[in-house]
Formats: C-alpha cells, sequence, structure tokens
C-alpha cells in the first residue's frame, strides 16, 4: 500500500492512468466535498475518468442506510474514493469489499488510525461492531485539507496515536508473563511513530507527523493481522466509557485514559517484588466481581459475566496464581526497564495536551466520581486481551492505584 504525501491530485490521476482504472465512485460528505473532494472530481475530469459521488450529510454514521445509499446510487465503478475520516473510510472500505472493487483514501483530518486498516467499524442495529473488510490500494494526502481540519479531530487523533504508548506497554507485558508473540520491528515501528510525533508538538511538520504516525499503525495492524500494536487497555477504558454514552471523540477518551493507564505501570514499578509474592494469596471475590459487572453494565451485566466467568475463576486457580506471581518476580527487572522507558515522556506528554487543549481529567469529559472508579474494574471485561489492568485485577491492587489518582 502506497503513502502519496506530495501532489496528490496528479499522483491519483497517474494511479488511475497506470492501473487503467477509467470509472469511479467518489464518497464524501458535503464538507470534505468542499475541502478535497472537488479537486478529485476535478482531476477526474481533466484525466478523463468517468466518475459519480455519493455525498453524505456532515454527521453521516456508518449504518445500515448509509451502506445503502451507497447500494442505491453505484453505476459502473473500477475503483471507490473515499475523501473523508472515520466514518467516510469506513463505508468506503465495507462497501467496497463487499462489491469487490479497490478503493483508495484521501484522509481530510488526522482523526484515527483506521485509514490503512483491513476491518471497518460499522454501526449495525444501532451497535457498534467491526466487520471485515479490505485495505486501500493507496492513500493520496492533501496536506492543506489536514492542516486546516477541525481542531477537535487532530487532537483526537493525537490521543489515538498517544494511547500506542500503553498499547505496547499492554503487549510487552502480555509477552512477558504469557509468552504472547510479539513482533520486535512492529514494535519499534510504532514507538518511532508516537515519538516523532510527540517530540514535534506546535513545530512544522507535526500535523504531518501525526498522520504518519496514524497510517503507520494501521498498516502495522494490518501487518501482524492484530491490534495488538494500535490498542490496550487505553482503549477497553474508552469502550467503556463509550458503553456509557460518554460524548466525545474515540482518540479523546483513548488519549485521556493514556493517562491514567501510565499511573498503574508507574505503580508497578514501585511494586516491591515481597508485595508481589504476598499476592499469591489474594482471592477474587467473585459475588463483589459480579457486582461490579452489575453495576458497569447495565442493561447487559448478565451476558458479561457469561462471558467473563471463566476468566475470572481463573484468576483464582492456585497453580496459575502461582505461575504468574513466579513470572512476575522473576521478570520484574526485565518490566521496569521496559516500563521506565516508556514512562519517561509522561511529563512531556502533560504538557503536549495542555498546549493542544486535549482534557487530562476524567471530569472534563463529563465522566462522574462513581463512573470513573468503577471503569478500572469494568475494562478487562471488555475483552480478554492481557493488559496492566487484568493484571491489577489479578492482583487485587487495582482500588489502591484508583484510589492515588
Ligand atoms: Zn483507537
Amino acid at each position: 500500500m502506497e503513502v502519496v504525501w506530495e501532489r496528490p491530485y496528479e499522483v491519483f490521476s497517474e494511479f488511475m492512468a497506470a492501473n487503467s482504472y477509467k470509472s469511479s465512485l467518489i464518497i464524501c460528505d458535503r464538507n470534505t466535498f468542499d475541502v478535497c473532494a472537488n479537486k478529485v472530481k476535478e482531476t477526474a475530469e481533466k484525466a478523463n475518468i468517468k466518475y459519480k459521488i455519493v455525498c453524505f450529510e456532515p454527521d453521516v454514521v456508518a449504518d445500515e442506510y448509509a451502506l445503502g445509499k451507497v447500494l442505491f446510487e453505484i453505476e459502473q465503478a473500477d475503483i471507490f474514493v473515499g475523501v473523508g475520516s472515520g466514518t467516510i473510510s469506513d463505508i468506503t472500505r465495507y462497501t467496497a469489499y463487499k462489491f469487490k472493487v479497490p478503493f483508495v483514501l484521501f484522509p481530510t483530518a488526522p482523526s484515527m488510525d483506521g485509514f490503512a486498516s483491513s476491518v471497518a467499524a460499522l454501526t449495525i442495529n444501532g451497535l457498534k461492531t467491526t466487520v471485515l473488510a479490505s485495505s486501500p490500494e493507496a492513500i493520496f494526502v492533501d496536506m492543506e485539507a489536514i492542516e486546516n481540519s477541525p481542531k477537535i479531530l487532530k487532537k483526537a487523533g493525537f490521543g489515538d496515536l498517544m494511547g500506542k504508548i500503553t498499547a505496547l506497554l499492554d503487549w510487552q507485558l502480555s509477552h512477558i508473563i504469557f509468552d504472547e508473540t510479539i513482533d520486535l520491528e512492529v514494535l519499534q515501528i510504532v514507538k518511532d511513530t508516537y515519538l516523532k510525533t510527540l517530540n514535534s508538538v506546535g513545530e512544522n511538520h507535526f500535523y504531518k507527523n501525526l498522520l504518519e504516525g496514524l497510517i503507520t499503525s494501521g498498516i502495522m495492524m494490518v501487518r501482524v493481522n492484530s491490534s495488538r500494536p494500535a490498542s490496550g487497555c487505553e482503549h477497553h477504558l474508552s469502550h467503556f466509557w463509550e458503553y456509557h454514552r460518554i460524548k466525545t471523540y474515540h482518540g479523546i477518551k483513548v488519549g485521556l485514559a493514556t493517562l491514567y493507564v501510565l499511573r498503574f505501570y508507574e505503580h508497578f514499578l514501585n511494586l516491591d517484588k515481597s508485595r508481589i509474592l504476598e499476592r499469591k494469596e489474594y482471592r477474587v471475590d467473585i459475588e463483589s466481581w459480579k457486582d461490579i459487572i452489575k453495576r458497569g453494565f447495565q442493561p447487559t451485566f448478565e451476558s458479561i459475566i457469561k462471558q467473563n466467568i471463566g476468566r475470572a475463576s481463573k484468576l483464582n486457580d492456585k497453580e496459575f496464581r502461582y505461575n504468574v506471581i513466579n513470572r512476575l518476580v522473576e521478570k520484574k527487572e526485565v518490566i521496569d526497564e521496559l516500563i521506565r522507558d516508556a514512562i519517561g515522556v509522561y511529563d512531556e506528554l502533560i504538557d503536549a495536551y495542555k498546549k493542544l487543549e486535549i482534557p487530562i481529567n476524567y471530569w472534563e469529559i463529563g465522566i462522574d466520581d462513581n463512573l470513573f472508579k468503577i471503569s478500572f474494574l469494568c475494562a478487562p471485561n471488555i475483552r480478554e486481551r492481557f493488559t496492566i489492568l487484568h493484571l491489577y485485577e489479578f492482583l487485587g491492587l487495582t482500588d489502591e492505584v484508583v484510589q492515588s489518582f
């Protein structure tokens, strides 16, 4: 997959010619038409490429209705061209996949990491789901459109990218404790991109670095066929808050959650081996575990309990506890080193959030005290993938950390 940073419209025209694509379906919304899709249209006209435009309202949701609109309007097209950010790229990615047509993207905001992704986030029957789709053939970047995109979308993209700090730590933690497969090259590439972006806040190439980081994260997910390089418990927290209809962009929630998750890692750094060994005897009280889920997951708590009861019971398995505790103690120095290396950016991160006016406290996005406190115990039930919050659930030390916030 090619990412084009210079002369995007000319290169798009060359790309169409090189592949003998003669007809296209341009998918956009009214805003992205004005900043970018109109130029795609002009390019198509100049190059004698047939085109049809499906233009949505700016607040479109990637749901059955939107997918149906594409189905209704489609005529012969060799390729789909999505012009927009999250929603438009999901609609394009999924419909192109269903119609077995290749597609390219013109991102219009650095708002999320899904551009290169091979899955689409859709809302079906009112519920968010992730479905299989395909990756774009190429991504054409009009930096002028990116730089002029709404501020809130840029903040969201920055938050989503900074979430990689804890996503990568979670991946490493799981690798060390449970031998989960890891790809060190992928890990390093993602780390380099978030650092490059963080180090360039306020500078000339900041938005280019940000978009590049987001696109790269997506490419790395495709490479390892897993969202591990881009998503850990900061995403589980974000999904939990979304379940509670906390109304702000995905990346804003992820960015905020990242700050709290880093505090869990900091706590682990200060945890003595003797303290860890003591936790061998800890038992999860299944009744209070169920109670937290009841409070956190109304009205679907029963299915959450059902999905997680096996996982929760295993936390009390003697052999499992001993094995994990022994591994933690044995590898404590290695884990500490990784944590130290990653959380060194904490102060810089806070400065960057302040500079970009990104929330750094839970109440700023409408989370109340009660919801906040149970978030860290509820998040491990969102997904089984092991994270620092799963480790703290296992150690029974979640509340100790939350009380220090
Ligand atoms: Zn994300």
